[in-house]
């Protein structure tokens, strides 16, 4: 179930960074379309404000023999003179003088630049007569060809229309005037949006490249996960099988043990002894697979307990361990009455477990010292060996599952650290706590403190 709630969890956070990371590149390149959309209105208006300008100097300039033009002032009056080196309809010599007057009032120079001005005069004077139907928009778009050797104004064209506003589709220029047609002129392109695409393939492509990586990766490791988890599952169900395979022997012998224990026919007191070894290791053995194959934390069931009595028990199961060992045990007691709500048999499972670690990293004949102490409110039991300590950086860890203490122990020093982590989790289920005091080479003092049962 948790297993499936990981997974869930990791493919939705997956999809979500994916989906953020879309966005995110979205916007870069919305951004980028939008500053390059900017670049070319501003190209687009350049062009033709230019060409115009260009299209309009080459008229005017074109037009003017000499002066190119002279201005005098009588009184109200002013006069331009404009010398126009082509004959037209206007000047009968050829490369006559033409005098066109003007009064002040029709020459607002402020309000109009005068190259319009003179354009408009030329134009209706000398130029519409010359060249009947010409628009500026089509002398400007001509230009505008002639002066593309790249081809990269081939999308553009000129539009026209009279007065007013115009609704157009492509991207278009801001409307200039065409003084020769009287008309709004405007560059449209067309396709602006290939072009733009075109500038952005980089962009785009590292965009895609980036967010297909980043899934690929994303891809890979759920893959790894969803194998890791479906082996997880697998190792699961073995063990919750093969537990039950384990413990049904176990059980069969248990019940026979105590057949025979309990049989008058049992009347040699070395093969009661030999009895008893035999149970007190068969209880070993069950809490072992227990422990070693039970992947869920310990199912306790509690009821009033003496921790002295559990104490006593263990100490009597664990005797010839502690004979082989030339081992010496005291045990000390402060108070009285060590009486907690527990687990009788993880209990035991705690005890062994302590003892034994005691033994195993102890060099020589070790010396154990067990202190039970009832203080107010709690039952402490502590277990203190003279062995080969632990360094303080693990002292935490070594209550973590399969964790051994790293170049500590001997080579003849079997374990699987579990011993420690089980121990931890039936003292946490006892709502209990569990303290280590060691040093290298000064021993360990594993301490447990668990709510004394108040008896009334
Ligand atoms: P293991 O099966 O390895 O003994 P435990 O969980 O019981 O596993 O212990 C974890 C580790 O803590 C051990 O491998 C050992 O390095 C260290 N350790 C436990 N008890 C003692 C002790 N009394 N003295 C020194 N080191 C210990």
């Amino acid at each position: 179930m948790r297993h499936s709630i990981d997974i869930s969890l990791a493919r939705f956070l997956m999809i979500l960074s994916m989906v953020l990371l879309g966005i995110l590149e979205y916007l870069w390149l919305h951004n980028e379309f939008k500053n390059k959309y900017r670049d070319m209105e501003d190209k687009i208006n350049h062009v033709l404000f230019s060409n115009i300008r260009d299209v309009e100097d080459s008229l005017i300039f074109n037009r003017l023999a000499a002066g190119p033009f002279k201005v005098a002032r009588d009184g109200e009056e002013l006069s331009v003179n404009i010398l126009v080196d082509k004959p037209d309809s206007m000047s009968a010599d050829p490369g006559c003088a033409y005098k066109h007057k003007m009064v002040r009032a029709d020459i607002n120079l402020k309000a109009r630049h005068p190259r319009g001005f003179f354009l408009e005069r030329l134009a209706m004077d000398s130029m519409r007569r010359d060249t009947t139907g010409v628009e500026l928009s089509t002398l400007v778009m001509r230009h505008i060809r002639m002066a593309d050797s790249t081809g990269e104004f081939a999308g553009y064209s000129i539009i026209t229309w009279d007065g007013g506003d115009t609704m157009l589709g492509g991207m278009v220029s801001k409307p200039q005037f065409d003084m020769l047609a009287g008309k709004q002129m405007a560059l449209r392109h067309q396709n602006y949006q290939a072009d733009i695409f075109h500038d952005l393939l980089p962009h785009l492509s590292f965009a895609l490249f980036l967010w297909v990586m980043v899934g690929a990766a994303f891809y890979y490791i759920w893959k790894n996960l969803r194998r890791q988890i479906r082996l997880n599952a697998l190792r699961d169900e073995f063990v919750s099988n093969i537990t039950h395979e384990l413990k049904t022997p176990i059980t069969t012998v248990g019940v026979a043990l105590e057949s025979l224990h309990l049989s008058p026919d049992l009347q040699h007191t070395q093969s009661r002894r030999y009895l008893e070894i035999c149970q007190s290791e068969l209880r070993r053995l069950s809490l072992l697979v227990e422990r070693i194959l039970n992947n869920r934390a310990p199912q306790v069931q509690y009821a009033k307990m003496d921790v002295r009595q559990v104490l006593d028990e263990v100490m009597q199961s664990m005797k010839v361990q502690f004979d082989s060992r030339h081992a010496r045990v005291q045990v000390e007691q402060e108070g009285d009455g060590f009486v907690i709500n527990g687990d009788r048999s993880h209990m035991t499972g705690v005890l062994f477990n302590l003892l034994e670690n005691a033994l195993k990293y102890s060099q020589g004949d070790p010396v154990i010292h067990i202190r039970l102490r009832r203080d107010n409110g709690s039952v402490t039991l502590a277990v203190e060996d003279h062995g080969v300590g632990i360094e303080e950086d693990y002292h935490d860890k070594i209550f973590e599952k399969l964790f051994r203490v790293p170049n500590q122990n001997r080579h003849d020093v079997k374990g699987h650290g579990l011993g420690l982590s089980y121990v931890a989790d039936v003292v946490r289920k006892h709502q209990g706590t569990i303290d280590v005091v060691s040093a290298p080479g000064k021993g360990s003092t594993f301490s447990l403190t668990f709510p004394a049962l108040h008896e009334n």
